[in-house]
């Protein structure tokens, strides 16, 4: 059994790949090719949002923006202490403070009460993050943040809606992820920020490219952050069949909840919520002998993630400590992933569940 399935979808979508990056090889543009714009015009579309940026990873998506908004030293940037590292490298990559927040212990997000005491003076962005699939109350969490600028980690989350809204599209810019085993994956690294503004829009292109405003004219300091045109060929093709497999998805997730219900806390989605379930996440006390009987039996799991942020070495050095953020820390020791993706079949699925519950004892 395999956690994610990339095969059983490559199976479905073979014949349009096999078209999609033979134009590719035939027109030869590898850099900024046709088929980027293309892509770029259908996830704005998608998403809803004014424009879409396509780029070279889901870090970079989050990146751009920050330099969009000229995030440096002397800065905080508020995140939730839990998350993959991405989501606070970008901070400290820039100079800036990261300033960390606990989370909701149900849905593993940013908690917007506690963002609220988190802000000073000195806060220039904050990012929040949806994890495993369910989109932050960004309702709540723009209330708080007023005039400062709000990022939606939505790496976990594209294809996700909030109150008849898609993530990505939820705070003035998203910034998403098309690593292989995200809910959009291409085959390789690719990510995509999604803006309203206009004017950001054409800096964060700008800065995309070097931070050129024509060929050689350097306007701002930017990078190579372009999404390879062989990428954004293959996120086209499987584009088409993704909303079926968002369905798909959720159908393996109620089936989970269904069959789980009774014996963990499963997955709950707030109001006006829907999720992609990039990974399907429940809590266990015993998680190293859980994972050992799974493994012997054959199921793979995962952990996102055995450490919070503040206690990744990195941080912990510069003086952050267990007990700073509890809820995070009590996640981080009990979170524990089970297999999950569109083809996941029913007895695999019962399998599974009947191992879990055993390992559980
Ligand atoms: C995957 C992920 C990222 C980083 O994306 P890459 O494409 O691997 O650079 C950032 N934030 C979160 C929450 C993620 O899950």
């Amino acid at each position: 059994m395999e956690f994610i399935d990339l095969t059983a979808q490559q199976k479905r979508i073979r014949g349009e790949l096999d078209r999609r990056w033979n134009d590719v090889l035939s027109h030869g543009q590898y850099i900024m090719g046709p088929e980027v714009a293309e892509l770029e015009k259908a996830l704005a579309s998608f998403t809803g949002s004014r424009h879409c940026i396509a780029v070279s990873s889901g870090t970079d998506a989050l990146l751009l923006p920050l330099m969009a908004v000229g995030i440096g030293p002397g800065d905080e940037v508020v995140v939730p202490a839990f998350s993959f590292f991405a989501t606070v490298e970008v901070v400290s990559v820039l100079g800036a403070a990261p300033v960390f927040v606990d989370i909701d212990p149900v849905t593993y997000n940013m908690d917007p009460e506690k963002l609220g005491r988190a802000i000073t003076g000195k806060t220039k962005a904050v990012i929040a993050v949806d994890l495993y699939g369910q989109c932050a109350d960004y309702e709540r969490i723009r209330d708080v943040a007023g005039p400062i600028p709000v990022i939606e980690d939505a790496a976990q989350s594209f294809g996700s809606m909030q109150n008849g809204r898609k993530a990505c599209a939820l705070a003035p810019f998203g910034a998403t992820s098309f690593f292989p085993s995200k809910p959009l994956g291409c085959y390789g690294d690719g990510g995509a920020i999604f803006v309203d503004d206009d004017e950001k829009a054409a800096k964060i292109k700008r800065i995309r490219i070097h931070g050129q405003s024509a060929r050689y004219q350097h306007t701002e300091i930017g990078l190579n952050a372009r999404m390879d045109t062989l990428q954004a060929a293959i996120l086209l093709a499987k584009l088409s069949i993704f909303p079926e497999e968002v369905e798909l998805r959720a159908r393996v997730a109620e089936r989970y909840s269904d069959l789980l219900r009774d014996h963990f806390d499963v997955p709950l989605l707030r109001p006006g919520n829907t999720s992609v379930y990039a990974q399907y996440t429940v809590r266990v006390k015993n998680r190293p002998l859980v994972q050992e009987n799974l493994k012997l039996a054959g199921i793979p799991t995962a952990v996102h993630y055995p450490s919070p942020l503040h206690l990744q070495p990195v941080f912990a050095a510069k003086g952050w400590k267990a007990g700073d953020f509890p809820v995070a820390e009590k996640a981080a020791e009990e979170v524990v992933s089970i297999p999950m993706h569109p083809y996941l079949s029913h007895s695999d699925q019962d399998k599974v569940v009947q191992e879990l519950i055993r390992a559980k004892g």
